[in-house]
């Protein structure tokens, strides 16, 4: 079993409705336990076209059997259930879910990097993230979750 990390985001209604259902398919994926899911915050679109509404935000905690990029290949799947499509870079979305970390992986594909290249920059991702795992370590950067959200609590990294 490996734990991952995911993170959830949406912009487009029905946003808390399509977190839900796609917890509830992770949840009813046979080779995903879905262990801890954080509270869901709203929070104001960054680098987005103008006019992008405000998102809703997440993460998840997931022990699993499939690999990373199978793991990634469902997240995909349940996006695309939720009617993502995938326009101009950081347009607005139904469902957005990120594989932020998979146990102490360092991937580095076209597809898939993991860790997720801008997470622990980005307190959308980083707060639900140390909330759900706060212990997991960042293959990387050498710190906990908690640790790297400390951090930019204090206004330490950029
Ligand atoms: P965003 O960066 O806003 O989440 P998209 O969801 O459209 O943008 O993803 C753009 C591309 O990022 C996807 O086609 C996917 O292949 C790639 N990608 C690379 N690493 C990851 C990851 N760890 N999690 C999710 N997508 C990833
Ligand atoms: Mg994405």
């Amino acid at each position: 079993m490996t734990r991952a990390v995911v993170a959830i985001g949406s912009n487009i209604s029905p946003r808390r409705e399509a977190i839900r259902v796609a917890l509830q398919r992770l949840a009813h994926t046979d080779e995903v336990r879905l262990v801890a899911t954080s509270a869901l915050r709203e929070t104001d679109p960054i680098d987005a076209p103008p006019g992008s509404g405000l998102f809703v935000n997440g993460a998840c905690l997931l022990e699993t059997t499939l690999g990373p990029f199978e793991l990634f290949q469902c997240l995909q799947e349940i996006e695309a259930l939720a009617g993502r499509t995938r326009g101009t870079p950081n347009a607005p979305r139904t469902l957005d879910l990120d594989l932020i970390l998979f146990g102490d992986s360092a991937i580095d594909t076209p597809e898939l990097t993991v860790p997720h290249p801008r997470a622990h920059q980005r307190d959308f991702v980083l707060e639900p993230a140390a909330e759900v795992a706060p212990d997991m370590t960042h293959p990387h950067m050498g710190n906990t979750l908690a640790q790297l959200k400390a951090a930019r609590s204090a206004g330490a990294t950029s």
